[in-house]
C-alpha cells in the first residue's frame, strides 16, 4: 500500500509511543503488574473526564457501539424512558439500541444545526452523542446537562468523538453516564470501549441486565482489584495508561488547544474554495464540509487519496454524495494539514 495519512475520524494517526506499545508481545494479564495497570488507567481516566468523586470506570473489549449499548441497558429498562437526541448515525443508533431491547423511547430528530427542542416533560434518562460525528455538529453539554437536572433524569452522553479535542467535564455539565472509545480523540487502536460511571448512576444501576457480557457488575466487582471478568484488549490498555499519564502530565487542555489550532488552521484554508461547514457548532475534532460547487463529495475522497494518499471520509446514507469529514483528533500534524490544503486548491484548480 502507498504511504497514506489519515484524516479519517477513527482511526486516527497515532504516537510512535502507541504504536510501540501496541507492537510488542501481549503479556499475561492475570498478574498483579497488570492489575497495577488498569487501577491506574482507571484513576487517571475518571480525573482526566472531571468525574465526580466516587465514581467508577469499566472497560469492556469492543468498539464504541458496545460501550453505548451497555450504559444504556445497565441503567434503562421496558419500565423507563428515554430520550434521545437523534441528529445523525450516531443518535439513530440511541434509538435502534432502545428498540433492540424493548426501551420505550421519545425521539428529537433534528437535522444539521437545529437548535435541540428539548421538551417541557421530562423522561428517566437523556440519550444524547456529544459530537455526532455523522454531522461534525456539537451539543451544548451545559444545556442538556441543565436540563437534565431540571428534571431530575440522567445524562447519557457519549463523548467518544469529543474527549481530548473539546471541552467535556462530568461534574460541571452534570455527566451521570459517559460513553468513551479508543480510536478517535485518544488515538489508540479499535477495540476498547469505556464508560465512566458518576455515583448517581452507580446508585440505580438495574439488578437484572438482558446481556451477560455487557452487565457491568463484574466489571465493577473485578475492576476494584484491577481486573476484568473477561480477556481484556491487554495491549490497548498498556498503550491507554501511557497515554493517558502523557495527559495527564500535560495538562487536558493543552490537547484541546491543539486540536481547536488545527481545526482554525484549516478552516482558515479553505476560504475562498467551493465548501461550507456542514453544521454548527463545530467541535475542534473535525471539519465535516459540503461542496458548494454541486460536485460530488465522493469523487472529491477518491481524488485525494489516489493523488497524494490523502484520506479523507465520505459521509453514508442521504449526505454521503454532499458531505465529507477531516478529522483533527490524534497526532495530527500542521504540516499534513497545509498538504492538505495545497491538495484540496489543487482539486479545485483541476477537478478531473
Ligand atoms: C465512532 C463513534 C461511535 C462508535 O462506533 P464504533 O463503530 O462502534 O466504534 C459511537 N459514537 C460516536 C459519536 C462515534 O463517533
Amino acid at each position: 500500500m502507498r504511504p497514506q495519512w489519515l484524516f479519517t475520524p477513527g482511526p486516527v494517526p497515532m504516537s510512535e509511543d502507541t504504536r510501540q506499545i501496541l507492537g510488542a508481545q501481549t503479556p499475561y494479564f492475570r498478574t498483579p503488574e497488570f492489575s497495577q495497570v488498569v487501577l491506574e488507567c482507571e484513576r487517571l481516566l475518571v480525573a482526566l473526564v472531571g468525574a465526580p468523586s466516587g465514581s467508577r470506570a469499566v472497560f469492556l473489549t469492543a468498539s464504541g457501539t458496545a460501550a453505548m449499548e451497555a450504559g444504556v441497558i445497565n441503567l434503562l429498562g421496558s419500565t423507563d424512558s428515554a430520550l434521545v437526541v437523534n441528529g445523525g448515525s450516531f443518535g439513530q443508533r440511541f434509538c435502534d439500541i432502545c428498540r433492540c431491547h424493548g426501551i420505550p423511547h421519545r425521539e428529537l430528530r433534528l437535522s444539521g444545526s437545529d437548535p435541540v427542542p428539548y421538551p417541557g416533560t421530562g423522561a428517566r434518562a437523556l440519550l444524547l452523542n456529544g459530537h455526532e460525528t455523522s454531522t461534525g455538529r456539537c451539543y451544548d453539554l451545559d444545556e442538556s446537562g441543565a436540563y437534565c437536572r431540571r428534571h431530575g433524569m440522567l445524562h447519557l452522553v457519549d463523548a467518544i468523538s469529543l474527549f481530548v479535542t473539546d471541552e467535556l467535564n462530568m461534574a460541571s455539565q452534570a455527566i451521570d453516564v459517559l460513553v468513551l472509545s479508543s480510536h478517535k480523540g485518544l488515538a489508540l487502536a479499535p477495540g476498547l470501549a469505556m464508560v465512566v460511571l458518576a455515583p448517581t448512576a452507580l446508585a440505580v444501576l438495574k439488578e437484572r441486565v438482558p446481556s451477560f457480557y455487557l452487565d457491568f457488575h463484574p466489571y465493577l466487582n473485578d475492576g476494584i482489584r484491577g481486573q476484568t471478568p473477561f480477556t481484556p484488549a491487554v495491549g490497548i490498555l498498556l498503550a491507554l495508561l501511557q497515554r493517558l499519564r502523557q495527559i495527564h502530565a500535560e495538562g487536558v487542555s493543552v490537547h484541546i488547544d491543539k486540536a481547536r489550532a488545527l481545526a482554525a488552521h484549516f478552516r482558515a484554508g479553505i476560504r475562498g474554495l467551493p465548501l461550507r461547514l456542514h453544521a454548527s457548532p463545530a467541535p475542534n475534532a473535525m471539519t465535516a464540509l459540503e461542496r458548494t460547487d454541486g460536485g460530488d463529495a465522493r469523487d472529491l475522497v477518491v481524488a485525494l487519496k489516489q493523488r497524494h494518499g490523502l484520506v479523507l471520509t465520505p459521509n453514508g446514507g442521504a449526505l454521503a454524495a454532499r458531505v465529507f469529514r477531516v478529522s483533527h483528533m490524534g497526532e495530527q500534524r500542521h504540516d499534513r494539514l497545509a498538504a492538505l490544503l495545497v491538495a484540496l486548491h489543487a482539486y479545485f484548480n483541476n477537478p478531473r
